[in-house]
């Protein structure tokens, strides 16, 4: 294959990805007050992984869109295998939280494996975590209290020290976001 076809094979893949992930989250919205669609999110840390990070590889980025499908549908490990590889299904299985374990727990773990996650999956870890810091902090879900946003900002602080060195230009990034958005929740 030479490399333009390559590249349109890439393209495919990831638009293959964006439109699975589209379809497997169409009923769910996100939980600010304008219920967003659910979709936003993953596209939005699949952007600031190619955006801030400057990553172009493409499992990653592919991973990044399916990232919560797992988690969040009914979407099967093996169905994720199937269309996008062994790689991918990895990847998303790294970022898939234990349902059956409480809120508390679930968080506790994911400071815990953060430094145990594959150089591919730290990246991704942390521009969700971006993307999470944004969304508290401009569109929060109506019922958190200030407490609770604060609250939340320094628990990704705590998962994304686990994941330092894996993308040096998204947690400068990151760090960013984290500090205007401290600064945002300490004015209002
Ligand atoms: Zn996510």
């Amino acid at each position: 294959m030479d490399s333009l076809s390559d590249e349109r094979a890439d393209t495919a893949f990831l638009l293959q990805a964006i439109e699975f992930a589209s379809r497997k989250h169409s009923t769910q919205r996100r939980k600010d007050a304008g219920a967003s669609p659910y979709i936003n999110h993953p596209i939005a840390v699949a952007h600031l992984l190619a955006d801030a990070g400057g990553i172009t590889d493409l499992l990653t980025l592919m991973a990044a869109v399916l990232h919560d499908t797992i988690e969040d549908t009914e979407t099967t490990p093996a169905e994720i295998e199937a269309q996008f590889g062994e790689t991918v299904r990895k990847l998303v299985e790294e970022m898939t939280d234990d349902e059956t374990l409480g809120s508390a727990q679930r968080k506790q773990l994911q400071i815990e494996h953060a430094p145990k996650l594959s150089r591919r999956a730290k990246p991704i870890r942390i521009a969700d975590k971006i993307a999470n810091i944004q969304d508290v902090v401009e569109h929060p879900p109506p019922r958190w209290t200030h407490a609770r946003r604060i609250a939340y900002l320094d628990w990704t602080e705590k998962v994304v020290a686990g994941c330092r060195g894996a993308n040096p230009a998204l947690e400068r990034h990151y760090d960013e976001v984290l500090k205007r958005g401290r600064a945002t929740l300490a004015a209002t």
